[in-house]
């Protein structure tokens, strides 16, 4: 018989991490947004900048959101 050649491989492998953990991890993001980088900021608010790589990941990421999108300015002024 040949049934038991069917691939099951990585069924027992499956992603079934907690929502809140991925906000714990000290490794960088591959993606950076403003929600998130507020998010990591108020998670690792203990932790030393030199150490953390997301939160040096947050941090420039809202340094250069600042610089470069001021939210004071209404998109209207552009005409869009
Ligand atoms: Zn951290």
């Amino acid at each position: 018989m040949a049934i038991s050649s069917a691939p099951v491989l990585g069924a027992s492998n499956t992603f079934g991490r907690p929502t809140m953990d991925h906000l714990l991890d000290h490794h960088p993001r591959d993606e950076m947004t403003r929600e998130l980088a507020h998010h990591v900021m108020q998670q690792h608010i203990g932790c030393p900048i030199t150490v953390c790589a997301v939160k040096l990941q947050a941090k420039t990421f809202l340094v250069h959101t600042k610089r470069l999108v001021p939210q004071s300015t209404p998109r209207t002024r552009f005409g869009f």
